[in-house]
């Protein structure tokens, strides 16, 4: 059972959250808990602040933070536990702000703090209710390389580690409680697994327990035709096939980070998306195929903040290893391509704004013309009724002519079941409604 920052948002939400682990406490559920609501971010942007010396603001945000941990406290010994690790955290910030230099490793370890000290909340109200829990730092457990702000998790290093870790609580009838998203390399340096990184971690528990299920709890009634709020009149999906959530998460629907899925296929083990403040509702299941809807689509999810490069060169004519070389560049720039287009003469790719420097379309320049388009929002419709239902396209392109909407990049293959587009960012909003409005009213 996952708890998003949104269902421990405060202490009345970590009690309702608690007490649906309670009522299944005879499942034997482990609890993987992410950062309070805003944690996170607001980690980031103090760092930030430390970075450039802002005083005021790192005053105000560790003000923040330790007001809504420390009035969410109820035990002395967890206060206590809090108060030491704000202690530490003022020390990390302190060094950034002295040494004037913010690595992503000093990044994650002040990110990691989130989670360490929203675990001990967890800890502290499921124990009032009678649980027997006990906390663990999931660094001694998640091994991960060194690439930090999204390591690579070391599978074959964690999953033992975690049985041998897990297991025997889990026999006594002790409620694990495992920090979400935070993991460590091999020499014990703290790394995380990206943002929204604990669904991650939930799944990783769930496949090398070989739990019966993996449950993500949120503040939406699951998986839905578009992100709610958007689109004031989505609607819950009740089943969705693992290869559908998979697009859905990687092109936007933040509801569910896109790793999380592909260990839960491979073990088999349905991922279930629920509601802390609608328990009751049947949420979504993500299962290994799901039936057609009338519709053919399932949902449409968008991702802003997308670049498109657009690639030009009459050398692509004829010779092979063009294409290589180019890849080859952005690998070397380590910027991971989220959809390509390509004709006899120039390639399109999209990477996010953030991801990529002006040294790649440098070095692209020595073999072709590269031009930079940003400010895109890149789109998707996902379905497996897409694979035989031509009119899917039709209804989609005829929604953006009628609306004019053009778009900058166009893309559908792979995997069949996801039609993907670029339009400019402006657009983005009313484009899912009207798309929405075509498919779903
Ligand atoms: P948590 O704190 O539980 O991890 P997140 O903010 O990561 O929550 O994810 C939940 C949010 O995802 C919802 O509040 C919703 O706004 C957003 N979202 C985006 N797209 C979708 C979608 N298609 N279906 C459901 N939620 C979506
Ligand atoms: N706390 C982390 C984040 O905000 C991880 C998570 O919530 O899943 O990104
Ligand atoms: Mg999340």
């Amino acid at each position: 059972m996952k708890f998003g920052g949104t269902s421990l948002k405060d202490s009345d939400r970590i009690q309702n959250a608690a007490q649906l682990v309670s009522e299944r406490k005879n499942q034997h559920p482990v609890v993987v808990t992410s950062a309070m609501s805003g944690v996170t971010s607001k980690l980031i942007e103090t760092a930030e602040a430390a970075l450039e010396k802002n005083k005021t603001i790192v005053s105000e945000n560790l003000a923040w933070l330790h007001k809504v941990h420390f009035t969410t406290a109820k035990t002395p010994e967890v206060q206590k536990e809090i108060t030491r690790l704000f202690q530490k955290l003022e020390e990390h910030f302190t060094g950034v702000e002295m040494l004037g230099e913010l690595t992503p490793r000093t990044l994650d370890i002040i990110c990691s703090f989130g989670e360490r000290l929203s675990s001990w909340l967890m800890l502290e109200t499921l124990q009032s209710l009678g649980l027997s829990a006990e906390r663990f730092d999931s660094r001694e457990f998640v091994r991960t390389n060194n690439q930090f702000g999204s390591a690579e998790i070391s599978w074959d290093f964690t999953c033992p580690q975690i049985k041998k870790t897990l297991g025997p609580a889990l026999k006594k009838g002790i409620v694990p409680v495992i920090t979400g998203y935070i993991a460590a390399t091999e020499d014990g340096q703290t790394t995380t697994l990206g943002r929204g990184g604990s669904d991650y971690s939930a799944s990783l528990c769930g496949v090398c327990l070989d739990a019966t299920e993996i449950q993500i709890w949120t503040d939406v009634d699951g998986m839905m035709t578009a992100d709610p709020r958007v689109i004031k009149n989505a609607k819950p999906l009740s089943q969705i096939s693992f290869q559908e959530a998979a697009e859905l998460a990687y092109f936007g629907a933040k509801v569910l980070h896109p790793k999380t899925i592909q260990p839960a296929i491979d073990a088999e083990i349905p991922v279930k998306i629920l509601n802390t403040q609608n328990p009751t509702a049947s949420g979504t299941t993500i299962i290994k195929d799901s039936p057609q809807t009338k519709n053919s689509i399932k949902a449409i999810a968008f991702k802003k903040g997308i670049s498109v490069i657009n690639i030009c060169s009459s050398r692509m004519l004829g010779p092979y290893g063009f294409l290589s070389k180019i890849f080859n560049t952005f690998a070397e720039h380590q910027v991971s391509v989220d959809t390509v287009a390509t004709s006899e003469v120039s390639i399109s790719a999209t990477v996010e704004d953030d991801s990529f420097t002006d040294e790649l379309i440098h070095d692209l320049e020595q073999f072709a013309r590269a031009k930079v388009i940003p400010n895109q929002t890149i789109l998707c419709v996902v379905g497996n009724g897409l694979k035989d239902d031509y009119r899917v396209e039709q209804k989609v392109f005829d929604t953006l002519a009628k609306n004019n909407i053009a778009t900058e990049l166009i893309s559908k293959g792979a995997s069949q079941i996801n039609l993907t587009f670029i339009i400019p960012t402006k657009a983005a909003e009313k484009t899912v409604q009207c798309l929405h409005d075509t498919f779903f009213n």
